[in-house]
């Protein structure tokens, strides 16, 4: 869910309430408000009543210039002014008018970044903190599992007992790994199907998928490991990945992906150990009715 989007609903809903407002409306003027003096930034005392005066009276979220106004005075943010047609709080026809002042006052601050909670600890200017947080290495991950249908994200040791917990996700501590993965029907690789395994080495964690899917048209096995961390710690890291039997071997060295990007995103790139069915079958110690693969890897310190 994006953030602040439950607030959002909320605001839809009171703008139902005023989508027939009777009271007569005020044309909008040209208003001019006269700046001189902005608050200096990072004054001590001034941070929390200006904070307030940049939080949406009607939605409570953070106001980025374009902050609009009513005739009264009363400030919204862009979203809001978006959905309602008169001021949520006096009911005045909202027109078009702009506060420039706060919007002079907004630019002219420093904040904390909206992560701060979860330890980031510098200060940004207006805009740059917009941008900044889109990046934030503090900001949570996204459950890595690989289903669009959960959307619970926090810090890694969260998501973690969240995995174990919530989706019944095996963890296995050790940098190898020698796992059997056992299809009844190989044939039927047309509805996509995943694995997915926690491995807890270098006191960090890696997932390892395995999925069975098609590729264009030709039905594929795929493996591939995702860090649990930031992209910059995943490079630091190399994997290989084996499927073999039979006097046959195919060997995938990678760099694990991090799990700020998504497991299709990364499955579609096809930045991993990719079986053709027609070669799995060379390596499957079953016969046509059943594909067993047996997958070997290993986790290193590049
Ligand atoms: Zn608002
Ligand atoms: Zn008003
Ligand atoms: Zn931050
Ligand atoms: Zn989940």
């Amino acid at each position: 869910m994006a953030p602040g989007s439950g607030i959002f609903d909320k605001a839809v809903e009171s703008h139902s309430k005023y989508t027939t407002c009777e009271i007569p409306t005020m044309k909008a003027q040209n208003v001019s408000i006269p700046m001189k003096n902005t608050i200096p930034p990072g004054e001590k005392h001034g941070i929390n009543g200006v904070h307030e005066l940049l939080q949406c009276s009607t939605c409570a979220n953070s106001m980025y210039p374009p902050i609009h106004q009513c005739p009264n005075g009363h400030t919204l943010c862009v979203n809001c002014k978006r959905i309602h047609n008169c001021c949520p709080t006096c009911r005045f026809d909202l027109g078009n008018i702009r506060c420039l002042a706060l919007e002079k006052v907004a630019e002219s601050m420093e904040f904390p970044c909206r992560y701060q909670s979860l330890g980031c600890n510098d200060l940004f200017p207006y805009y740059g903190k917009l941008k900044h947080e889109k990046h934030c290495s503090f900001r949570p991950y996204t459950c890595p599992y690989a289903s669009s249908e959960c959307s619970v994200t926090g810090d890694i040791p969260f998501l973690v007992a969240h995995l174990k917990e919530d989706h019944s996700v095996d963890m296995h501590d050790g940098c190898t790994f020698n796992h059997r993965y056992v299809k009844s029907n190989p044939h039927e690789v047309e509805t996509a199907t995943w694995m997915l395994t926690v491995f807890n080495c270098f006191g960090r964690q890696f997932c390892l998928h395995f999925e069975a899917f098609l590729l264009g048209t030709a039905p594929v096995y795929m493996a591939f490991l995702r860090f649990m961390g930031e992209d910059k710690e995943a490079k630091k890291f190399s994997y290989t990945l084996e499927v073999g039997a039979f006097g046959r071997k195919l060997v995938w060295q990678g760099v694990p992906r991090s799990i700020r990007e998504s497991h299709t995103r990364v499955r579609d790139s096809q930045d991993g150990l990719i079986v053709p069915r027609s070669l799995a079958l060379y390596f499957s110690s079953g016969d046509n009715q059943e594909l067993k693969l047996r997958v070997t890897g290993r986790i290193w310190k590049a």
